[in-house]
């Protein structure tokens, strides 16, 4: 039997880009001690004040059908938090809450896109991207952001790609570069958004880890507030990868017909991950910037160590918990490199090019494990590097 087209082309033909890592884990499964530097998730878990807030919701009855567009006290609490980080008064009514910040972009697409639309976004790109913009029927148009220009997105490539474009999507801190987009650029998209007519979709998942300079909000640039939706989660923030719990936020309007949307779809998150989450953002003062502490030591770690190296270069990395490292002095790809590493060095890193064209020739260092380990793994790596020179 025939499936659709939309599932059936979510890869578009290619690779997902997960090779080396599930080459990682089949050789971990086997016994080989793999150092893995690839996936964002925190060596840390869940905070114990988080899980006993979960755990009373639950035992208090929170287990039946939860309120499908988050409940009060939940979007209170992130409406609250977005007023405080971006000066623009924000309501629940602005806010529906989703399964994690991943349902939230597709949701963000479903509502803009008609099937056939081109949506824009931005190489590198976080893996998924062009697979959640054709599930939802569109057509995924990467726009690159070049290396010589730090990674930040130019205006003369996204006016280039557009072609009547609906959307473009953009994600500061970015995964997997760690750049984040500075006021200009941020202004300048805006801009770009406005005169257009198009939709601005922005990431900001990694909102809270910020070694230098400032997070710009799309939602704090009033101009485009009418015609932006922004995606954010307690994944990163708050170390709840698993509890699957995000929003996204937006014009009221627009909100409503996302509500719809979730009704249809997931009916909702949880009532206890829901109450968890509200008690993580209301009761757990400093708990966002002891989760980022350690990415931010690791960071500095690792500038200390690339400082002498001509091989193995750092892309400015002001935010997010990857490094992307530039290895075209060394004459191979992301993917021989990070292939080769694995084999001969037990250590596995993702291959730029799992992260579109514009990061050919650069790895993903994933900054999540111990700072020896950390420490240790890059050493190796630029060892690595030297030896195949
Ligand atoms: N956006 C970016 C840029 C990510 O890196 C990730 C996860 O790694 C997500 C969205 C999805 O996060 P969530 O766990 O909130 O679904």
């Amino acid at each position: 039997m025939r499936l659709s087209s939309r599932i059936t082309n979510l890869l578009g033909g290619g690779s997902d880009g997960w090779e080396v890592f599930n080459r990682a884990r089949a050789l971990k499964a086997e016994g080989v001690d793999i150092i893995e530097l690839t996936i964002g998730e925190h060596d840390i878990r869940t905070d114990p004040r988080i899980l006993d807030e979960m755990h009373r919701s639950a035992r208090a009855g929170h287990t039946g059908y939860a309120s499908v567009p988050g409940i009060n006290s939940l979007r209170d609490a992130v409406a609250a938090r977005i007023t405080q980080q971006t000066k623009s008064l924000t309501t629940r009514d602005n806010i529906v809450i989703t399964t994690g910040g991943q349902a939230g972009l597709f949701a963000a697409h479903a509502a803009i896109c008609d099937p056939g639309d081109a949506a824009l976004y931005i190489d590198p790109y976080y893996a998924t991207y062009p697979g959640l913009i054709r599930g939802t029927g569109a057509v995924a148009c990467a726009v690159q952001a070049r290396p010589e220009n730090g990674f930040q997105p130019d205006i003369a490539d996204i006016s280039a790609a557009a072609n009547g474009a609906k959307s473009l999507l953009i994600n500061s801190p970015n995964n997997p570069t760690g750049v984040v987009y500075s006021l200009q650029t941020m202004q300048a998209i805006a801009d770009w958004c406005r005169d257009t007519g198009t939709w601005l979709i922005s990431d900001e998942v990694y909102d809270t880890q910020i070694w230098n300079g400032a997070h710009i909000s799309a939602w704090s640039i009033p101009e485009i507030r009418e015609q932006c939706l922004v995606v954010n989660s307690m994944s990163k923030s708050f170390a709840m990868t698993g509890s699957r719990i995000g929003w996204v936020l937006g014009p009221e309007d627009t909100i409503d017909h996302l509500i719809n949307l979730s009704t249809h779809t997931t009916y909702g998150v949880p009532g206890f991950i829901q109450d968890a989450a509200s008690f993580a953002l209301t009761q757990c003062p400093g708990l966002e910037e002891a989760i980022a502490a350690p990415f931010r030591r690791r960071r500095d770690i690792a500038l200390n160590i690339l400082k002498n190296s001509n091989l193995v270069r750092n892309v400015p990395c002001d935010g997010a918990m990857y490094l992307m490292l530039d290895i075209r002095a060394t004459g191979m790809s992301g993917e021989a490199f990070a292939n080769a590493l694995l084999d001969e060095c037990a250590l596995a890193v993702m291959p730029g090019e799992s992260f579109g064209q514009a990061a050919a020739g650069h790895l993903r260092v994933a900054m999540t494990v111990a700072d020896e380990i950390f420490q240790d793994a890059l050493t190796r790596l630029i060892h690595f590097a030297e030896g195949h020179t």
